[in-house]
């Protein structure tokens, strides 16, 4: 779907039917053709610098004193802890962290062992769209069916029409994927959205899966509520996130849901086969980055948002309509208005062009011609790359080459 050529016959040469259609992942791809044009890479959703000392220092101290066995199944005790005492203290969410809460490869191995082990082969699932590209394939892999559920906007805002997402629910509904902060967009779903979100999953018997990320990469004051914090709902929702974006450890794949006992029964029953474990130093490093949440995300929101601003401004001084980033790594501009490309030919050609690495929407889309105008770039890197990026934009804008 997102790759094209020999290496796309290449690799799907042998690949199953359910996942044949999914190819290689957009970001491996616009990662690897930024290495190799020597391009800033505003692609794919990870911080350059080296992360907190503190968590550095917890994952070298566990490593050291040996601690590199497997850990027991549920997740490290200090981790499960560290997660529960986070959700109380942030939200006012109550687990027991011995049967209620998961440790996880990451929120994608959260999100993809809840989707395995809660839904029936031919289970409905509605998810917003644009939509993180593991869903679809994750919704592939258990044999269920995607329900794409369309954000639209309203002036510069990505909005949740109303009405959409009751529209799409059937009696074969079985789960709701839902990611706030959202992952291409930026958009934070207002609390007018999300009650209309928690109607449909009570009217219609749902499972909520809510992927939260990017929880404490909120801007402009604003703050995370948990789908779980509404009426009703923390008995049918499984709440995901993971350290990746809130400790600015992209790569140490450390996750974790929080759901009833009977809930994350299913999650765990997928979650032991796929990986049965996570790294046991790393689960500690997390758990001392989350007992220290305040102090290492205050500043990581306020370069996060000069970043975010520094961007736009520069995108939009180079005639890109901009859409608001109210959180995450991301925002999007359209580009129908500077260009006749289609946005993946258009991010392909970006690097040659100027040196800039960015992301086609059309990726998170299950028809990719739906988001065929919108280009996705990351904020989440150094000023100095964004500052360079702009420029490049900015002299390739004054050429008109686009
Ligand atoms: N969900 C969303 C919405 C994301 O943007 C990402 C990107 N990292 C993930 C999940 C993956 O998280 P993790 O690395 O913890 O698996
Ligand atoms: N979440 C990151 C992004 O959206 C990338 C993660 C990945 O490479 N799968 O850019």
């Amino acid at each position: 779907m997102n790759q094209t050529g020999t290496s796309a016959s290449k690799d799907r040469a042998k690949v199953c039917s359910r996942l044949a259609p999914f190819g290689t992942t957009i970001f491996a791809e616009m990662s690897a053709l930024a290495l190799e044009t020597k391009s800033v890479n505003l692609g794919q959703g990870f911080p350059e610098d080296p992360g907190p000392e503190l968590l550095r220092q917890v994952a070298i101290e566990a490593i050291q004193e040996g601690d590199n066995q497997y850990p027991p199944g549920p997740g490290v005790p200090q981790l499960l802890e560290a997660v529960a005492a986070h959700q109380e203290a942030e939200y006012g969410l109550v687990y027991d962290p011995a049967t209620e809460v998961l440790a996880t490869a990451g929120a994608t191995e959260a999100v993809a062992a809840a989707v395995l082990g809660l839904c029936e082969p031919g289970d409905e699932v509605l998810m917003l769209e644009p939509s993180y590209d593991s869903y679809g394939a994750v919704v592939a892999m258990a044999g269920a069916i995607r329900v794409p559920v369309r954000l639209s906007y309203d002036g510069d805002r990505w909005v949740l029409p109303a009405g959409a997402l009751a529209a799409a629910a059937t009696g074969r509904s079985r789960l709701l994927l839902l990611n706030s902060p959202h992952n291409p967009t930026g958009k934070v779903l207002s609390r007018a959205e999300l009650e209309e979100v928690a109607d449909v999953c009570r009217r219609h018997d749902l499972i909520a899966v809510t992927d939260e990320v990017y929880e404490h990469l909120v801007y402009d004051g604003r703050r995370h509520v948990p789908l779980a914090t509404l009426e009703g709902m923390r008995e049918r929702t499984v709440t995901v996130s993971s350290a990746g974006k809130s400790f600015s450890v992209t790569g140490w794949k450390v996750g974790w849901a929080c759901a009833s006992p009977e809930l994350l029964a299913g999650v765990r029953a997928a979650k032991q086969f796929l990986t049965y474990v996570t790294p046991a130093p790393l689960q500690r490093a997390a758990a001392a980055g989350l007992r220290a949440t305040h102090e290492l995300v205050g500043p990581l929101v306020d370069e996060l948002q000069s970043n975010r601003d520094l961007l736009a401004k520069g995108l939009a001084a180079v005639g890109f309509p901009v859409r608001a980033a109210e959180g995450t790594y991301f925002l999007t501009v359209d580009i129908s208005e500077m260009t006749n490309e289609d946005a993946a030919t258009f991010c392909r050609q970006l690097p040659h062009r100027c040196g800039v690495v960015a992301v086609p929407c059309s990726v998170f889309y299950a028809d990719p011609a739906a988001g065929s105008h919108l280009v996705r770039f990351s904020f989440c890197k150094l000023r100095s790359s964004i500052e360079e990026a702009v420029e490049r934009l900015g002299r390739l804008g004054a050429g008109g080459q686009w």
